[in-house]
Formats: C-alpha cells, sequence, structure tokens
C-alpha cells in the first residue's frame, strides 16, 4: 500500500495493538530471544517474553522513598507504569559469573582457560529513556578503547533495543532534571509511543529497520503525534524531584566534613539495595571457587557494592570503616568522580535508589543540602 510505503519511508508508523504479536515474531524471525516486562511477585521485573499477553497490561505503580508497590491501572496499556527494581544492567553486566578457569593435568601442569558467555541474540521490549542513558554510561566504562570487557561487550553485542516513552514518571523519578528521559532520545533501535489503541514506532538504527519492515503499520495520524507529544510534556511536569545541576564534584568535594554525611549515616543501613538496583553502578569483586576436586578453580566476578566492608580492603584494614565514609564515596563518586572519569554525572534520575532504599534515604535531598555547604538540618 502507498500510505504504509510512505510511512515507512519516513522510518514511523503506527502499529495497532491487536499487531503487537507481530513485533515479537518479526524479532524471532530476526533471530532474537525476547526480554520484556512483567509482573511477578508484586513487581515489573524483566524477564523471557514468549507473549505480548505475559506483559503488565493494567498496571501501574507508586512508587516514593522507601516504597515500590504496583496497582491496577488502563487496561489498555501494558507500559503505564515507570520502571521496576532493574533495569538492562543484568543483562550485559551479570550479577555473577566465570571469568575464567584453571586446571592441573595429571602432570601437574596449570591450564587456564578465559571463559566466553554464549549469549545468544536478545532483543528487549519496554526499555526507558533513563536505562538506554544508564547502558550508555555503562559501555564508557566496559568497553572503553583498550581495555574492553569481553564479557560484558558479548552481551551486548547481541542486544536490540525496543525503548517504550515513559508517560507515567514515578513521584521518585528526577530524569527531566538529568536531562536523560522521560523521552528516548537516543541509544535505542525502536522508539515506541504507547497510545490508547497502539503504538507509534519509530526507527533509531539499521537493526531497527530491519525489524521494522517486518511490522503491519499505518500512517501516524497528526492526532496521534500530538497525543505523544503531550504525554511526554506531562511526564515531564509531572516529576518534582530534581538533582542539582551541572558538575558537582566541587560543592561535593569541598564538604567532605559536612555534617550531613554524619547525619545520613545514621538512617543509612549500608545494606547496598541503593548499588545493585542503580542501573549505572559496576562495582565487582572477583573470587577463587576452588573446585571440591583440588585439580580446579573458578575465578568469579560478582556484583560488590562501595557500602559493603570488602569494597575498601586494602593491605589488612578497610578504608572506609564506617557508614559515613562509605556514602560519602557513593555519593561523592557518582556525582562527582564520574565527570572526571566519564565525562558526566552517573546519575540518570531513574529513582530507583530512593524507592528501593529500606529507610528511603534519597539522594537528590542528600544532595542539595550538601552541596548548599554549612550545616543543614
Ligand atoms: S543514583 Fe539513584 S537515581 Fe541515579 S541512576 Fe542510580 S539508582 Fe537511579
Ligand atoms: S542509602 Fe539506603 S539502600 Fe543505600 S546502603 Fe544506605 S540504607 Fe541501603
Amino acid at each position: 500500500m502507498e500510505t504504509i510505503s510512505k510511512a515507512r519511508e519516513e522510518n514511523a508508523g503506527f502499529l495497532a495493538r491487536k499487531h503487537l504479536a507481530t513485533l515479537l515474531e518479526a524479532g524471532r524471525a530476526l533471530g532474537y530471544r525476547w526480554q520484556g516486562p512483567q509482573l511477578r511477585d508484586g513487581a515489573i521485573v524483566i524477564a523471557p517474553l514468549e507473549e505480548p499477553t505475559a506483559l503488565p497490561w493494567g498496571t501501574g505503580d507508586r512508587q516514593a522513598a522507601g516504597e515500590y508497590r504496583t496497582r491496577p491501572g488502563d487496561p489498555r496499556r501494558a507500559f503505564a507504569w515507570a520502571n521496576g527494581p532493574q533495569a538492562l544492567k543484568p543483562l550485559v553486566f551479570a550479577p555473577r559469573e566465570t571469568l575464567w578457569r584453571v586446571k592441573r593435568d595429571a602432570q601437574g601442569r596449570l591450564a587456564f582457560a578465559a571463559e566466553t558467555p554464549l549469549v545468544p541474540r536478545t532483543a528487549v521490549l519496554g526499555v526507558r529513556a533513563c536505562d538506554l542513558a544508564a547502558l550508555e554510561l555503562q559501555d564508557r566504562h566496559f568497553l572503553a578503547p583498550g581495555r574492553e570487557d569481553p564479557h560484558y561487550a558479548e552481551r551486548r553485542r547481541g542486544l536490540l533495543l525496543v525503548a517504550v516513552n515513559c508517560t507515567h514518571p514515578a513521584a521518585t523519578c528526577f530524569c527531566a532534571s538529568t536531562g536523560d528521559g522521560p523521552a528516548a532520545e537516543s541509544g535505542y533501535d525502536l522508539r515506541l509511543d504507547e497510545l490508547d489503541d497502539g503504538y507509534i514506532v519509530q526507527v533509531g538504527s539499521q537493526a531497527g529497520l530491519a525489524l521494522f519492515e517486518q511490522l503491519t503499520l499505518q500512517p501516524v495520524s497528526e492526532a496521534q503525534w500530538q497525543a505523544a507529544a503531550s504525554a511526554t510534556e506531562q511526564a515531564v511536569a509531572a516529576q518534582h524531584r530534581v538533582l542539582p545541576p551541572g558538575n558537582l564534584s566541587g560543592p561535593l568535594f569541598d564538604n567532605l566534613d559536612h555534617p550531613r554525611w554524619e547525619a545520613v549515616a545514621e538512617r543509612c543501613l549500608s545494606c547496598g539495595n541503593c548499588t545493585s538496583v542503580c542501573p549505572t553502578c559496576f562495582c565487582h569483586r572477583q573470587d577463587a571457587a576452588p573446585g571440591l576436586d583440588g585439580a580446579s578453580s573458578d575465578q568469579q566476578r560478582s556484583w560488590d557494592s562501595c557500602f559493603s566492608e570488602g569494597h575498601s580492603f586494602v593491605h589488612g584494614r578497610s578504608l572506609r570503616h564506617d557508614t559515613r565514609t562509605r556514602y560519602r564515596q557513593w555519593l561523592t563518586h557518582k556525582l562527582g568522580g564520574w565527570h572526571a572519569q566519564y565525562g558526566r554525572s552517573g546519575c540518570v534520575g531513574c529513582g530507583r535508589c530512593i524507592a528501593w532504599c529500606p529507610v528511603g534515604i534519597d539522594i537528590t535531598e542528600e544532595a542539595q543540602a550538601i552541596c548548599a555547604g554549612g550545616e543543614h538540618e
């Protein structure tokens, strides 16, 4: 049809909700397995996705400091929620994996072998703008020229990302203030705007175009474009938390003795939840896991946190032996040191660390209090 051709020429089209299954089928035909959001144990999580019916239709979320709950939402919508505890991080930076193995042969010689993951090509549906921004930051770390991490690189290579613009930010979200959302501007292969009866689909890459060309699309009407733009504007307006703008290195490192560090340490449990859910945190530890046969050992990498005692363990002692110095390390690195290392802040405003902190510590409040200098209540 001429109209469909025209829509494809413009790399945008409207996918009716009843045709959403064709997106998954087309992805599978191109060799991808799907992952997507699903309701499990009271949270929206990313899991293997077989059918659109498994998506969280009619589910919203309510998030606040120290609180995450799902709640009933619009049954016509599968993406009318902000985010769940995961971002893309577990798909590329595995929570635990073997990096290499060593075995002793019958003659007593040791043979070392790298363990590279075999990862099927994976398409992810429902990626948020903040998660794309976080992935781009993790790329800067794990794919830095000359020190590329082969495990991350292998997983990253096979990813196809279908973003869905966020229309229902949580009270904890502040991606508008960090410039990372709520609409996806880059880093996606396809981008969707969810409307009541379907999706505006836009192409962001050659891989996305290959998928796009398999879809049954209609031209996007002016009213549909306007509905999508209006939803994004409302998502910006709905955000009330803000992070102080710019490079906070100066104000943070100038206030290393601020009393607020002690005040936050009185509440902080040093549990590391904030770093686990943070889509940009990349700290990890490596441990040897000797085999029971006494002739082999695996070198394993697992997520670590600057809140753990072992994270700063050097020459027989922990350099950051109390919660005050650990929280300070997290905040000063995330919002200050990252600028020198990676050219921007390490926070993309997803708000997960606020919602999933068991005592409701709010990074925006802490940053504002410390960067303002002086003493604060
Ligand atoms: S620091 Fe908090 S709000 Fe910022 S990216 Fe990490 S989890 Fe999200
Ligand atoms: S700030 Fe909250 S989530 Fe992070 S370590 Fe402290 S108590 Fe745990």
